[in-house]
């Protein structure tokens, strides 16, 4: 049977941390489904349509992946798509005590459905979409942290908004 696994987050926007996340996931799993949440407590600078715009055109060559949106429990969108597996990346310790929480609930949720981590590599250690988002709207060089359909959007973004912002 094919193993399939959601990769579920924010992505606002997808960073090269992620990137690298979903190229070791596909290593493990037959098919990989990213899946765009939607929170409507969650103020974003993308929207969710943007969002998977922007992925499945940085993942377009990509084979065994899929990008999606959802709204909702994690668990109740991976059972929709036959998965069991929650797959969620951990960067700094201040991820941890959030992520365990995160796990718990949904075990709690879905006894059925296993989240499974994977450390980042060392050089997206500290990097994250708000960091990303902090730096370019002040017209900071963000290249080589995101891709680059992600730089440009961004610049369009946040055109004008500075005058050093090229
Ligand atoms: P969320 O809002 O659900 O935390 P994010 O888009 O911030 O969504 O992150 C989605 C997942 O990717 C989370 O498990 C997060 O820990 C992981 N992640 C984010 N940035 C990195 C990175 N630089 N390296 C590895 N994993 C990361």
């Amino acid at each position: 049977m094919k193993k399939v696994a959601i990769y579920p987050g924010s992505f606002d926007p997808i960073t090269n941390g992620h990137m690298s996340l979903i190229r070791r996931g596909l290593q493990i799993f037959d098919e990989l489904i990213v899946a765009v949440a939607f929170n409507p407590n969650k103020k974003t600078l993308f929207t969710v349509e943007e969002r998977v715009e922007m992925i499945r055109e940085i993942l377009k060559d990509t084979e065994n992946v899929r990008v999606d949106h959802f709204e909702g429990l994690t668990v109740n969108y991976a059972k929709t798509q036959g998965s069991n597996v929650i797959l969620r990346g951990l960067r700094a310790t201040s991820d941890f005590e959030f992520e365990f929480q995160l796990a718990l609930m949904n075990r709690r949720l879905a006894r059925d459905i296993q989240s499974l981590f994977l450390m980042t590599d060392s050089k997206w250690f500290y990097l994250s979409s708000t960091i990303v988002k902090e730096a370019a709207s002040f017209g900071g060089d963000i290249k080589g942290l995101v891709p680059h359909t992600v730089c440009e959007r961004m610049k369009e973004k946040f055109k004008g908004r500075f005058t050093n912002n090229k």
